[in-house]
């Protein structure tokens, strides 16, 4: 559409199974897209071997390996020493890690304790991490001021509001703006999204979470990284730009934040 605008999706999915099968079509409408590059981002133990498998096959893909507080309950007594692994033998991410507090059956105190060995580990091996925060809003900016070398991070999906915006950014966050921006009545995503610093804004999709509102009205029955266009669509009507100038501001964040050349 906008001859070379390149897109940069900050954060999905690609390894998840309801993306199987369909998977090259998806890649070939994020291509047509725009969408240049991407971050996948694998969550549990078990899907960790299938996002370096889809990084060693596309080269605009760039892993990232964590484990999600979704995931913590189960995991195996080798997990840190396999995370490890799949950190250092390619060029990664970390994540996705975080605190969630709006799981059922919460274990604080583990959530945290696993999000801060990976936080520590990410600034041992100098990866930067894709952080997921869901209502622990209160306890976040806390544990990263505890942390004595802080990794490079961002919170994807932000959902925190613009008033967090700006101790956040003094601890070094980036910002990620997700289809959750698209969806009627989200005006405090949308306030957020304004509010970013500029050199700090990032875009992504979480595909296939996070179906975004289609230019009809109807919500996409699944998103996918050529969905970015509808997030970047609102996230530049939000700050007053033209899409075209925030794609390359983005792209810009996105490289400077992945140590990739733009
Ligand atoms: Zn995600």
């Amino acid at each position: 559409m906008h001859g070379d605008m390149k897109l940069f999706d900050s954060h999905c999915h690609l390894q998840d199974e309801r993306l199987a099968g369909r998977l090259d079509a998806v890649i070939e409408r994020a291509c047509r897209a725009g969408v240049r590059r991407i971050i996948c981002c694998g969550s549990s133990e078990s899907d960790w071997h299938r996002v370096a498998e889809l990084a060693d096959r596309y080269d605009f893909i760039r892993p990232a390996f964590g484990l999600h507080p979704w995931y913590i309950a189960g995991r195996s007594k080798d997990w840190l020493a396999d995370l490890e692994r799949f950190l250092t033998e390619r060029p990664s991410m970390t994540g996705e890690i975080g605190l969630d507090h709006a799981v059922d059956e919460r274990n604080d105190e583990d959530q945290e304790a696993v999000f801060a060995v990976q936080m520590e580990l990410a600034a041992r091996l100098d990866r930067p991490v894709t952080i997921h925060c869901r209502r622990a809003w209160d306890r976040l900016p806390v544990l990263l001021k505890e942390m004595k070398t802080r990794p490079r991070f961002m919170i994807h999906s932000y959902s925190g509001g613009a008033e967090l915006m700006g101790p956040l950014a003094e601890l070094g966050a980036f910002f990620s703006f997700s289809g959750s921006i698209t969806l009627n009545g989200n005006r405090k995503g949308i306030r957020a999204a304004a509010a970013c610093p500029a050199d700090r804004l990032l875009l992504e999709t979480d595909a296939p979470d996070i179906p975004p509102l289609l230019p009809d009205g109807r919500r996409a029955e699944m998103s996918e990284p050529a969905s970015l266009t509808l997030v970047l669509k609102v996230a530049a009507a939000a700050r007053g730009v033209s899409d075209v100038d925030l794609a390359a501001q983005v792209w810009e964040n996105s490289c400077r934040f992945c140590d990739l050349e733009t």
